[in-house]
Parts: C-alpha cells; structure tokens; sequence
C-alpha cells in the first residue's frame, strides 16, 4: 500500500493540482499533516479537495486558529490578517470541517502523524534535540511531521540520531529513501503551499512501507497565478513574495 503524505497546504490550490497530478496513480490512500488553510488564496477549494479526496487530516495550528480553537497572540501580525481574512471566506461547511480534524498524534495504517513536535502540536522540529521525543515515544518506526515546512528528517539506531537530506535537486523530481528496522524515523514530508526550505517548488512524500521505500517529490507549479489572487484578495505582500523564493 502507498500512502500520499500531504502537509502545509495553506490554501495554495495551484499547488496541491501540480501535487495530485504528479502522483496520480501512485498512491492508494492519503493523509495530511494539518494547515489546510492560511496564508494563501484558496481556503474552500483546497478544503473541499481533501473532503473529496477522503484523506485522513489532523490539524495544524492554521486550521485551530481560523476555526477559533486557539487565539491568534502568537502568530505574526501577517499570519493573523490571513487567519482573519480566511475566517471570513470559509463555507461554513468546510469550517465546521476544519473545526473537527483531530490532533496529533494518530496513528494509522502503520505510521504516525504529527502537525509540529510530537509532544506538543505547537512546536517546532528543526534541531535533533527536538527531534528525539519522536523518534523515541511514537508508537511506529516511521513518523511524519510537518509545521516547519522543511522537507527531510531524522533517523535513529542504537543511540545514534542522524539527519536526513534528502531533498531532490532542483534538475529532479524525486529523492527516495531506504526504511531500514530497526531503525527509527521522524520525516517532513514538505510544505505544498508555502515552502520555506528555499526550493519553491510543492513538497510531497508517498511511502510505500511493504516495499520499505519513501519518497520525497518536489513539483513546479505556476507560482504567479496564485500571487494574483493573492494580491486581489490584498494578502500580505510578504506572503506573495516568499512564494517564489520558498523562504
Ligand atoms: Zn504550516
């Protein structure tokens, strides 16, 4: 069985088409690491495709925050106009929708999801530090997260924790990784709506466990399309910019 691993949307539709068009046929069933929504232009089509897609969606603190299950204090004053203007374009279908997704930790057909640490949504993995509680505590070998919107990860066998690149270069589609028990994994699969890993282009997994090969994909799509519509929607001009830099 594959499993398409979708993280970090925020409401980029253009993306997530490019994204499902180069895995058509490669997937069997689909799951999402949470931030639906926030940030970009396309809060109902991007939540409606997942609606119709099935997939098994926890949720991201963009997804909390636009349905009012945490204040916004935290967020920046650019993230938090997105979060309001959202709010205000969601059906309220599609926000009931959102307002129910579950938290991390879940587990599911053999691997775990998690919006940010594994301890605490919220938080951030960049450094192996943040990254042990886990490797250690989940409940499967393969864990994937998102939140930082960074593709790659961590392993770890016998004490020894190591990092991952495996980001594909930019004259590539794909990196794919070796799964090797009984070593352990913490993997981001990417963000498909606003990377910030400085490679533009949408970021997707699929991981084929029986097989024990994950792979990482990375897809152009038209990045000034949605910059239109973001700047029609008077979006943060800092948030249209960053999308052609991933940054
Ligand atoms: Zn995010």
């Amino acid at each position: 069985m594959r499993i398409l691993i979708l993280s970090d949307l925020h409401s980029n539709a253009t993306a997530l088409d490019a994204v499902l068009d180069a895995a058509q046929g490669r997937w069997d069933l689909s799951v999402c690491l949470g931030d639906v929504v926030g940030y970009g232009p396309d809060p109902n089509e991007v939540t409606a495709r997942l609606r119709e897609l099935g997939t098994q969606t926890i949720r991201g603190n963009h997804d909390k925050a636009v349905a009012g299950l945490m204040p916004t204090d935290d967020f920046n004053p650019v993230a938090k106009s997105a979060v309001d203007w959202t709010r205000g374009q969601l059906q309220p279908d599609h926000l009931a929708w959102l307002s129910t997704l579950p938290p991390g930790p879940l587990a599911t057909d053999g691997i775990v999801l998690v919006h940010g640490a594994f301890e605490d949504e919220d938080e951030y993995v960049f450094t192996p530090e943040q990254a042990l509680d886990g490797l250690l505590e989940s409940t499967a070998p393969v864990t994937f997260f998102g939140h930082t919107h960074h593709q790659g990860g961590f392993s770890y066998l016998d004490s020894h924790l190591e990092v991952l690149q495996i980001r594909p270069r930019p004259s590539e589609r794909f990196a794919a990784l070796r799964v090797e028990p009984p070593r352990r994994y913490l993997l981001n699969p990417g963000s498909i709506g606003q990377p910030r890993d400085g490679d533009p282009r949408a970021a997707f997994a699929i991981a084929d466990l029986e097989h024990q090969i994950i792979e990482f994909w990375r897809v152009p799509y038209d990045v000034s399309v949605v910059q239109g519509r973001m700047r029609a929607a008077h979006l943060p001009e800092q948030l249209i910019q960053r999308l052609s830099v991933g940054r």
